[in-house]
This record gives C-alpha cells, sequence and structure tokens, in this order.
C-alpha cells in the first residue's frame, strides 16, 4: 500500500513590540535573568492583566498579509497547564473567538504556485525559561520572556511533504520579517514551527493518527524532522502496526525524533474565558488604516522586480529573500 504524508503546522512568533502584552515590562532579549518582571507577568495574586494595543495592530498586520477573515469581536481564554515556567499556572491565550480565521498563503514549488491554507491566527503570552544545570541537581528559571506576546499561526492540514512545509515556512517567515512585526530569529526562539505528522493511503480521505514534533530551531531541521518522520511512520504502518498519538522531539545530534510525551487534546487544558479581560473588538476603520500601512510584500516585490526591472525570477528571489537588500536595490 502507499501512503502519503498530511503536515499541519504551527508556528510562534514573537512580536516586536517594547512593552509585554499585559504589563508595561520590556521585552529586550539577553538581559540579566527576572529583571524584566513585574507582579503582573510574575502572576502574583490580585494583579489584572491590560491588553497591549500594539500586539492587536499586530496580529492584524498579519492576519492582513495572509488574507485571513477578521472578526468583530475576540476574547481571551485561560489554558490551564502546571510546569515551573509558567507562574500563574495557566497561559492566557485565545481558543473559542479567535482573531482571524479562514487565510491563505501561495508557496512557490517545482510543479507551480500551491496555496496552503491557514486556519486561525491567535494572540497569547510567552511562558518564561528553566535553565537545567548538568553539573549540579537544580534547574532555575528566567520569568523575562514570561508575557512576551506571541502570535500562534495555524495552518490547514495541507501540506503534503517535508519541502512544501519548508516553503511554506519560509513564506511566512519573510513576510513577518517584512511585515517588521518579528525579527524571526529562530535560534533565539522568536520564530518557532511545531509540526503535526499523519499519513493515509493514498487516495483516501481520512486522517490517519498523528505525531506532534517540536525542538526543530532551524528551517533545515523543519525538513530533516519532517522527512524522518514520514519514513518512520511508513515504516511503522507498513509492519503492519499503529502509530500513536504523541508528542516527539527532534534530536539533531542523533538525525531522529524521539517520543516525549503522550499528546495532550484541547480538553485537557480545561480552556475557559479569561474573566480579567474584556473582549477585543476591532472595527473596520482600524483594519482599514492597517491596512494602508502594510508594505509591498515579497511576493509582489517579487513579481514586480521581474516585469519591471526583467530580471529572472531567480535572481528575484535572491534579491528580495531580505527586505533590507530588496530595499537597497
Ligand atoms: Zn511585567
Amino acid at each position: 500500500m502507499e501512503f502519503e504524508p498530511v503536515i499541519g503546522l504551527e508556528i510562534h512568533a514573537q512580536l516586536l513590540t517594547d512593552a509585554k502584552i499585559f504589563c508595561g515590562c520590556s521585552t529586550k532579549f539577553g538581559a540579566a535573568p527576572n529583571t524584566h518582571t513585574c507582579p503582573v507577568c510574575l502572576g502574583m495574586p490580585g494583579v489584572l492583566p491590560v491588553l497591549n494595543r500594539k500586539v492587536v495592530e499586530l496580529m492584524i498586520r498579519m492576519a492582513l498579509a495572509t488574507n485571513c477573515r477578521i472578526n468583530p469581536e475576540c476574547n481571551f481564554a485561560r489554558k490551564n497547564y502546571f510546569y515551573p515556567d509558567l507562574p500563574k499556572g495557566y497561559q492566557i491565550s485565545q481558543y473559542a473567538h479567535p482573531p482571524a480565521e479562514h487565510g491563505w498563503v501561495e508557496v512557490e514549488m517545482d510543479g507551480g504556485k500551491k496555496r496552503i491554507g491557514i486556519t486561525r491566527i491567535h494572540m497569547e503570552e510567552d511562558a518564561g525559561k528553566l535553565m537545567h544545570d548538568e553539573r549540579n541537581p537544580v534547574s532555575l528559571v528566567d520569568l523575562n520572556r514570561t508575557g512576551v506576546p506571541l502570535i500562534e499561526i495555524v495552518s490547514e492540514p495541507d501540506i503534503q511533504s517535508a519541502e512544501e512545509a519548508a516553503a511554506y515556512l519560509r513564506r511566512l517567515h519573510e513576510t513577518l520579517v517584512y511585515l517588521d512585526i518579528c525579527d524571526g530569529n529562530m535560534e533565539e526562539g522568536s520564530f518557532r514551527c511545531d509540526a503535526n505528522v499523519s499519513l493515509r493511503p493514498k487516495g483516501t480521505e481520512d486522517f490517519g493518527t498523528r505525531a506532534e514534533l517540536k525542538n526543530m530551531n532551524s528551517f533545515r531541521n523543519v525538513q530533516r524532522a519532517l522527512e524522518y518522520e514520514i519514513k518512520r511512520q511508513q515504516y511503522v504502518l507498513e509492519g503492519g502496526g499503529k502509530v500513536v498519538q504523541e508528542t516527539r522531539l527532534w534530536d539533531d545530534t542523533a538525525g531522529a525524533t524521539q517520543s516525549m510525551r503522550g499528546k495532550e487534546e484541547a480538553h485537557d487544558y480545561r480552556y475557559f474565558p479569561d474573566p480579567d479581560l474584556v473582549p477585543v473588538v476591532i472595527d473596520d476603520a482600524w483594519i482599514e488604516e492597517i491596512r494602508k500601512g502594510l508594505p509591498e510584500l515579497p511576493l509582489e516585490k517579487r513579481e514586480r522586480f521581474v516585469r519591471d526591472y526583467r530580471i529572472s525570477a531567480y535572481d528575484a528571489g535572491v534579491i528580495t529573500a531580505s527586505r533590507a537588500l530588496a530595499d537597497y536595490y
């Protein structure tokens, strides 16, 4: 039997705001541990979060650039789980009422252009960071990152190969950087990607059991991890086995994915509306104002360079790969 992969990607992008999403603390990377903190982002009892308007604006920019429908009203929800880098015991995220849905982007593949759907974009806060000391049996926590604004961009399961996944990822990455809403630094974790992968018999419609892949901190690793995981699942299925629903970590040195834990379902998080935050209303006038300020996006720029400057598609791709170089050209 022949199998085909079905891949969906979840991208977390840190937004380039000066202040965190629900307090006035700085978002600057690299400060001494726990210096960019206050009672709100430390999750002290009795404090109240206040939404940073700039976060909504940057989310709208990305939603417009990816052809999403922007909902007139959205709200925040608590995603409950316990982890030492999450002092409140819940993450403020969005669940049942996201601000943007039903978008798409186009990627250029060898066979031509392909459209990949975007299920939703929502806003949330980042968690802190744990540091494990190899020599001493202690773990340290740095809460500077707690409350740094993120958008999560969830794709439809439209991606059918590791190459397509890499092309989609590059498209979103360059769009975020062109829009000047994320610095795109994968090593510092400001652009992160998780992937859901499953296989199904070729020509069928139902989805197979999926594994979630984490810990891929470069474009190359995303592609390698997906290639490995597709082969691994194929091997399991061809041997008559069953794929287990779980979260797997990419191990770069081993060149393999390894089981980390059983995959949670949404109901494990006991989502409920955050009673500390009012619904967010986005009116048409605000959307239009933001739309007017959008820059030319990389794909449009590429096509214009080919048309107006009569350079090859390849050269246009190289020149527009970074916005700085394209502006200089
Ligand atoms: Zn704070």
